[in-house]
């Protein structure tokens, strides 16, 4: 059994949930506690030692065993946040999450607090959410959520992904484009989930975010892309591609919603976790989406196809136009040409 690495991560908790060490199966760190009191004991986890990973058979959620310590160092050296004590929200804060979908358990796990923060949108300190970027145990950056909406980080910190913690010792990984959605992918029983720390830019889309975690994903086999659908979003996802190749990256779509959030409150849970399989299931099962579902699935080399198709189109529609246009300008040329000509002979006859 691993107790000090698994798979180049340097253990930092080992079994972080106090299980029994070494057994197949046992209690499940999620569920258990709110199950009814004959069932609170229940086996209906089962455990990989090797992996660091465990599966409940109940609430169908996975969860890490262990904690791990950084892998990979910054480039250089970037202001940190003070550490913070992680404790509830308030229950202003927690309706708020509630009206979208995402639970108190939720909030715990990814360790969302709340505080005073001073918004330069505003010019005042305003109540915020504080979403923390951990990486191990330490707080490298933080991002500041007001009521309306204004964002912030953490001035001079380094830029990570927020979750990153969470991915380690999964064959895959979903990227999604803010933390809101970050947590609605947790929600819907998929755990290993990053949100880039800055959203899309139409432009340049600067990537020292994945320059800082890159060692997380060196062990990915599929990097599933969710972003939103707009053109920000599409810009962001070929950089990903281009830079993590197009033979692990996949591409999540959602129909009509905008973005991850807002396919949850529409889908039922089950949904999600029928289109990503947790990832016991994930060597056998080639990822293909069953037909009824909404959410499609597509490899990113398809995309790219479809946008080759895309662009043939285009130019051939340009040619389209442009054939008849310049004919018909030919046509008036000519008969313009032959309307002078007629009046020049007609000149001379006189
Ligand atoms: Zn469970």
């Amino acid at each position: 059994m691993q107790t000090t690495e698994i798979n180049g991560f340097q253990i930092e908790h080992f079994n972080q949930h106090d299980l029994p060490v070494g057994k197949p199966e046992g209690i499940c760190p999620v569920c258990s506690e709110h199950r009814k009191p004959e069932n609170k004991k229940a086996k209906c986890a089962s455990y990989d030692w090797e992996r660091g990973l465990g599966t409940c058979h109940h609430c169908s959620n996975t969860f890490q065993l262990h904690t791990y310590q950084r892998k990979g160092n910054a480039e250089k050296i970037y202001i940190k946040p003070e550490p913070i004590q992680p404790k509830e929200v308030s229950t202003k804060v927690q309706q708020w999450f509630q009206s979208r979908g995402i639970s108190n358990d939720t909030l715990k796990a990814l360790k969302v607090t709340e505080g005073k923060e001073f918004m330069p949108q505003t010019g005042k300190e305003e109540n915020a959410i504080h979403f923390n970027y951990f990486m191990g145990d330490e707080l490298i950056n933080v991002k500041y959520r007001d009521g309306r909406k204004n964002f912030k980080l953490y001035k001079g910190a380094e830029k990570v992904f927020y979750n990153i913690n969470a991915i380690v010792g999964y064959e895959y990984c979903v990227i999604v484009e803010g933390e809101m959605d970050a947590l609605s992918l947790h929600e819907a029983g998929i755990p290993n989930v990053v949100s880039v720390p800055n959203g899309a830019t139409l432009g340049t889309n600067n990537l020292d975010y994945l320059d800082n975690c890159i060692d997380y994903f060196t062990d990915k086999e599929k990097v599933i892309l969710a972003l939103d659908g707009d053109e920000a979003g599409q810009a962001l996802q070929n950089e990903f591609i281009r830079r993590l190749g197009a033979e692990v990256c996949f591409i999540a779509t959602f129909d009509d919603c905008k973005d991850s959030n807002e396919y949850l409150l529409n889908m039922e849970k089950k949904v999600w976790r029928s289109v990503l399989p947790p990832p016991s299931q994930f060597h056998s099962k080639e990822l293909q989406p069953s037909k009824t579902l909404k959410m499609k699935l597509q490899t990113s080399l398809e995309m790219v196809s479809n946008l080759a198709t895309k662009w043939a189109l285009k130019i051939l529609t340009i040619f389209l136009v442009l054939i008849p246009v310049s004919l018909l300008l030919l046509l008036v040329y000519l008969v313009v040409a032959s309307l002078i000509l007629l009046i020049r002979w007609s000149l001379v006859i006189i």
